[in-house]
């Protein structure tokens, strides 16, 4: 049996009587969006490339759940939860009780990659929630400790156990924000100014209903992907030498909560599997229940070969690992390696999330609750058509905001619109909900909430994001000329 450490045991009980919350939220003054001391030093001394702060100009002081309350005691929803990192939301009584814990033990908190009894427990817990016959063949690879840097390591896995040179990913993807992982962003702002970024990448289309690659849409527009990707990696003229792997996001998520049908995705894993190609998963924002499942692959019922994670797996603690099949495992000792790949207290508190998620069903939990949010979103867009199309599963949704006010090409979805998107945005935040903007152009609207978001709470997100339309369609621009073609620099 496995030997249990007293640092991972007990339920704790609650910490804190709850201070912030709904009745506060809801009786609070209407919020100002103030300049302040604090922000102004950040904007003179942060370096150019900040990004969050200048469309979520706050000074955070305390956090709660779902909330976070700045110094001015003015309190937000936040659906940005460190870009989809915290699924039991800040400060969850069980995480932060997990990491006192931890703190009072006296475990070495940084031990490269040496074990201790709450390392092994969190691969043991981890691979009891992976799919039983690729947990079998599963290797783990600890790194360090950025979702990045997992990328980085799934790579230089894939190349070297296939002694191919190439990589396949998809337009609208994002894998993080290295110079190597640049190389598979579909988003051309961050990787313009770089030039090459080294690397074989070949871009194919992703399957993106709402705005078609093929102008097609439905099955037609799948079918038709499908038939790109086999005929690329077949044709020998097509210039594309095999690849080491083919990268995907189950639903891109910087790209604008676009999710990959499942037949998609079964067929890439047929596709792939036939010619010997290892199919890489990022599920680093999708993983740990978000999208309704454990991992988004398993809507489609699929087994990768390579599986990356980050994000919610640490708690909100810095974490990353790439989990593999064994038959990849070829590279040599320190074939990767990194300083801050031992983060105990990360693995304490990601021992502690995924207890959490499966004793509250968060997988089911995120389900009712996104459904709960898109219906609320659907009923909007019948009274309001510049919101052009709401999807993505569970916990994890985008609306795509457009200017409804110019005619389509026939057959076409409306222009999107990035001004109006970045407005609602700001006119959200003016309503207490924290918001970010993905996809093409910044036009889409993502909520990526806690996974411990209550029915009346997800009732109150919808109430905020409508009064931010409001206000946001009330200070609208006249219609642009033209579809913007720009590239966006923006990004998380
Ligand atoms: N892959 C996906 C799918 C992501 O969403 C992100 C971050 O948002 C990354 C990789 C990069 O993770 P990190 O920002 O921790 O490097």
């Amino acid at each position: 049996m496995m030997q249990t450490s007293s640092l991972v045991t007990e339920k704790p009980a609650l910490l804190n009587p709850m201070q912030l919350n709904l009745d506060k939220f809801r009786g609070q003054e209407p919020i100002r969006l103030l300049d302040n001391a604090i922000l102004q030093r950040q904007a003179a001394r942060e370096s150019n490339a900040r990004s969050y702060p200048r469309r979520i100009p706050l000074v955070l002081e305390q956090a709660q759940g779902i909330y976070l309350r700045d110094t001015a005691g003015q309190i937000f929803i936040d659906c940005l939860a460190g870009a989809g990192t915290l699924a039991l939301g800040h400060n969850h009584p069980v995480i932060i009780e997990a990491m006192r814990r931890t703190l009072d033990s006296g475990l070495p908190l940084h031990t490269l990659d040496l074990t201790t009894p709450v390392k092994d427990r969190f691969v043991e817990d981890l691979f009891s929630i992976l799919p039983p016959g690729f947990a079998k063949r599963a290797r783990i690879q600890f790194c360090g400790p950025t979702g990045a840097d997992a990328v980085e390591a799934a790579l230089k896995l894939v190349k070297t156990a296939s002694g191919r040179k190439s990589v396949v990913c998809f337009s609208g993807g994002y894998h993080g924000m290295t110079h190597g992982t640049l190389a598979l962003m579909g988003n051309l702002g961050p990787k313009a100014p770089l030039g090459s970024l080294g690397g074989d990448v070949h871009f194919l289309p992703f399957p993106y209903d709402y705005r078609c690659p093929f102008g097609l849409g439905g099955d037609a527009g799948i079918d038709t992907g499908l038939h790109y990707i086999e005929q690329l990696l077949t044709d020998p003229e097509s210039g594309v030498l095999p690849p080491a792997a083919i990268v995907v996001e189950v639903v891109q998520g910087e790209g604008g909560v676009i999710p990959a049908p499942n037949r998609w995705l079964r067929e890439l894993r047929r596709i792939t599997r036939e010619r010997g190609i290892a199919l890489v998963i990022d599920e680093i924002q999708t993983g740990f229940a978000r999208t309704g499942k454990m991992f988004a692959f398993q809507h489609a019922d699929i087994e990768p070969d390579v599986i990356v994670l980050s994000k919610a797996i640490g708690g909100g603690l810095p974490l990353s690992v790439v989990v593999y099949d064994s038959v990849l495992d070829t590279w040599k000792p320190g074939a990767h390696a990194g300083t801050f790949r031992g983060n105990q207290l990360a693995m304490a508190a990601g021992i502690e999330t995924l207890r959490y998620l499966r004793d509250e069903q968060l997988d089911a939990h995120a389900v009712t609750m996104g459904a709960r949010l898109t219906r609320h979103l659907t009923s909007m867009q019948t009274s309001h058509s510049c919101l052009g199309d709401v999807r993505g599963p569970g916990l994890m949704i985008g609306v795509e905001i457009v200017d409804d006010r110019q005619t389509p090409r026939t057959g076409y979805a409306p222009p999107a619109d990035p001004a109006l998107a970045k407005s609602l945005q700001r006119q959200c935040l003016e309503n207490g909900l924290i918001l970010e903007l993905g996809g093409r152009h910044g036009s889409v609207v993502r909520f990526l909430p806690p996974l411990i978001i209550s029915p009346d709470e997800i009732d109150q997100v919808a109430e905020s994001f409508q009064r931010g339309l409001r206000a946001a369609l009330a200070e609208r621009h006249p219609p642009e000329e033209k579809m913007p073609t720009g590239v966006c620099m923006e990004t998380a």
